[in-house]
């Protein structure tokens, strides 16, 4: 029947591109031909054939990844001044609650434009507000983790029940997550119900943990800013008592913290680099958002030098200037850590905080995912203009460029994106 046929026609991307650099396997190398099919690479050598895109006046990254961001609060940017934690919700709570869906879903679409003008492949995005469309609709690869809140165990069966009618299917790009917000606002039932769900699913978990000064001392004896703040927030805990315990440990006693994705994780103390490390556990780094709220140095070293993944997340535009991965990268590399380790947090180690298999790296067999940047050596990936973004092997932005007069060959190569039917990258059908 024709139309069970067209149904069996899937799209098939192939292409071959040809750049001056490439970040590979982690390692830099010069003159470098990608082919890729189907969305994924088929080859990562010197020769290019004939048709390849010439981006020999680029340099040729692993789609960049932004593990951790809420694309709904891009319309904050710049609105919430820097202050101490408690006293930054209490403003961003007030700013959102007026808000009309159809404006948080402006916001976040704005989100997703930014992150793709910053040449952002993939994105773990936190929706408290249910605005997981944009993301979803983008072409982007990406995680719409539903945030959900609740200090009171006697609501965890509610809330858990709302997230769960939040999960639309996966696609071949988009899946849903569940991420209870942070232990100082979900209860451990709220934990434990959405921990297990998404096992039962197998969907991405992910929260925020051991961010807080006042997180730690709110979980150590119920006090602190967090018990004030839940006060004036008249926020009932119910039954809710303090465990007693650091925030790894408490979560690691949940049992909730196998295979989670950890935002921040900034106050980390005795054995929790191993605890997190014998979960199987990836933490996302947020280096501007860290310094906005003035926490000592992150961690990142001890965990990993302890074998722990660490990826790069943004976080918010309530928090940090822009949605560029590049500009996290930076910013990391100021700390000391080298351009190629960062480089790694935010390719391989954002696949992995997202849950991606085989994504995140230039090789054979990985996904044909790629950010693009006009330059020729390696401090070039964090300056350049972005010329082109490939999701899955196809041109999801391919602009910027063309207007550089040193951008040789990139400017053909845009043109040919630009009528992709003259080149080899092509979208062809096959049964
Ligand atoms: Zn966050």
């Amino acid at each position: 029947m024709a139309g069970e046929a067209e149904e069996e026609e899937e799209e098939l991307t192939i292409g071959e591109i040809r750049a001056g650099l490439a970040f590979v396997a982690g390692e830099w190398r010069r003159d470098v031909a990608v082919a890729w099919r189907g969305g994924a690479i088929v080859s990562v050598g010197k020769r290019a054939g004939r048709g390849a895109l010439d981006f020999r006046g680029a340099v040729l990254l692993p789609g960049l990844v932004n593990a951790h961001t809420h694309l709904e609060l891009t319309a904050l940017a710049g609105r919430l001044p820097r202050a101490a934690f408690p006293d930054w919700a209490k403003g961003l709570v007030a700013a959102r609650a007026a808000w009309e869906p159809r404006e948080v879903e402006a916001s976040a679409r704005d989100g997703v434009r930014l992150s793709v003008e910053a040449g952002t492949a993939a994105v773990g995005d936190f929706a408290a507000l249910g605005s997981d469309d944009a993301l979803r609709q983008s072409g982007l690869r990406g995680v719409s983790w539903r945030e959900s809140l609740g200090i009171a165990p006697e609501r965890a069966a509610d809330a858990a029940r709302c997230a769960r009618r939040f999960l639309r299917p996966p696609s071949a790009l988009w899946t849903p997550g569940l991420a209870p917000h942070a232990p100082y606002s979900a209860s451990p039932d709220l934990y434990v119900l959405l921990h297990r769900l998404a096992r039962a699913r197998r969907l991405p978990f992910a929260t925020h943990l051991a961010e807080l000064r006042e997180e730690v001392l709110f979980l150590r004896d119920g006090g602190g800013p967090f018990a004030r703040m839940l006060r004036a927030l008249e926020r009932d805990p119910g039954s809710w008592r303090p465990p007693g315990l650091r925030p790894v440990p408490y979560l690691a006693a949940l049992g909730v913290l196998r295979g989670a994705t950890v935002a921040h994780a900034n106050y980390l103390d005795g054995d929790d680099v191993a605890a997190l490390r014998r979960a199987r556990a990836t933490v996302v780094w947020c280096p501007r958002t860290h310094d906005f709220f003035g926490h000592p140095p992150h961690p990142v070293r001890r965990l990993l030098a302890a074998g722990v993944p660490v990826a790069l997340g943004t976080d918010s535009l309530a928090s940090t200037p822009t949605l560029s991965v590049r500009d996290e990268i930076r910013h990391a590399t100021g700390k000391g850590l080298s351009l190629a380790a960062a480089l790694r947090m935010a390719t391989e180690g954002g696949a992995r905080a997202l849950g991606l298999r085989r994504s995140g790296r230039i090789a054979p067999g990985w996904a044909a995912d790629f950010t693009v940047v006009v330059g020729r050596g390696p401090a070039d990936a964090l300056d350049g203009p972005v010329a082109a973004l490939y999701v899955a092997g196809r041109p999801v932005k391919a602009s910027h460029c063309a207007r550089i007069p040193a951008c040789v060959g990139v400017r053909t190569s845009l043109a040919a994106l630009a009528h992709p039917g003259r080149a080899t990258h092509a979208s062809i059908r096959a049964r």
